[in-house]
């Protein structure tokens, strides 16, 4: 059996892990793998001794399903007893069910603040009309009319248990004390707002949710109150703070394998994004919109979920590409353009 320290490596990589029970890491962390019915086919959430209790890293989606899954779990596999409850980010596979679970087991809610309040927003916006301020957006970014209606339905996806409104803000470098060890609290930008990583110094651990995956390249998602933002560059600038992992840390992500080496990870992610850039340079030699950037690469109009990825991603690299002024924006009867400076 591949081993790191008192970690099995063939438990946790199993093909045929089963969902919806408690895989051992090792004797004092364990993940539950949940299915979820979307492009991505499972979300895992962490479960870390502590003491005669556990802390529960992340919830899985606000569905029956996945209730029934994790408080079947809590209440067999832990005797009912949760210490706390912690979320790396708002998205809905990760915060969904937050809320409900920290109702039914009394127990407070770990989470940065920005996470929490895009979270709030998020849910508010779901309730309002915030969707004609969307479609506005995309208007005027010259995505055409046909792929405004297909994506207006997937805007509509943030369903979560109403969160608690009182909560421990988890802050950057933090130490959370979870077992009588230390996990240290790194904020990450670029796939959300201020994603929580915990890294956990004595079994050289990382439970990164999203930030890191060892096949997929993390969507780097817009909030519509701050389009404009340079998330690319918050990406890629997070992974100095990571510079300190090595060959050997284990890094436990929400989707897809867990993976020694983040930092091979890392300069490959870097490589991925520095090779899209340069492409779309030479592209914008000639001025487009985003919607014909969509275009070019997802000819596919059938999933609104794909396009959106195709759509965040443009916007992504356009915004990194403007901030370091390689290129610029042009607008033209309220369409804007897109041109190498
Ligand atoms: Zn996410």
């Amino acid at each position: 059996m591949e081993q790191n320290g008192n970690v099995y490596i063939q438990d946790l990589k199993s093909k045929d892990a089963g969902y919806g029970k408690p895989i051992k890491v090792n004797n004092t962390l364990y993940y539950i793998k949940l299915k979820m019915p979307s492009m991505l086919d499972h979300v895992q959430i962490w479960l870390i001794k502590d003491f005669d209790k556990w802390v529960l890293v992340d919830t899985g989606l606000n569905r029956h399903e996945h209730k029934e899954v994790v408080s079947e779990i809590i209440d067999n596999f832990c005797g009912g007893k949760l210490s706390k409850v912690i979320v790396t980010h708002f998205h809905v596979d990760h915060i969904g069910l937050a809320g409900w679970i920290c109702e039914k087991y009394n127990v407070e809610l770990n989470i940065t603040e920005a996470e929490w309040l895009t979270a709030m927003v998020s849910f508010l916006d779901i309730k309002s009309n915030f969707f004609n301020e969307y479609l506005d957006l995309l208007k005027h970014l010259g995505i055409r009319e046909s792929d405004i209606i297909l994506l207006k339905n997937s805007f509509k996806w943030y369903n979560i248990y109403p969160l608690p409104r009182k909560i421990k803000v988890v802050q950057e470098g933090e130490h959370l004390e979870i077992n009588g060890e230390n996990w240290k609290s790194i904020i990450c930008q670029g796939h959300s707002p201020a994603q929580l990583c915990l890294f956990n110094q004595n079994q050289n651990l990382l439970i990164c949710g999203d930030h890191l995956m060892s096949h997929l390249v993390p969507v780097l998602g817009f909030l519509i109150y701050k389009p404009e933002t340079d998330l690319l560059g918050g990406y890629l600038r997070s992974f100095e703070k990571l510079q300190f992992l090595n060959a050997n840390t284990l890094v436990l992500p929400a989707h897809g394998d867990p993976f020694f080496d983040p930092i091979n990870r890392m300069q490959e992610l870097s490589l991925i994004f520095n090779d899209e850039l340069n492409s779309l340079l030479k592209r914008l030699n000639t001025p487009q919109t985003l919607g014909e950037l969509v275009a070019y690469e997802c000819p596919d109009r059938t999933n609104p979920f794909r396009l959106r990825f195709y759509i965040e991603k443009y916007l992504a690299l356009t915004n990194y590409l403007i901030k370091n002024k390689q290129v610029r924006k042009i607008s033209q009867e309220n369409t804007h353009l897109f041109q190498k400076v």
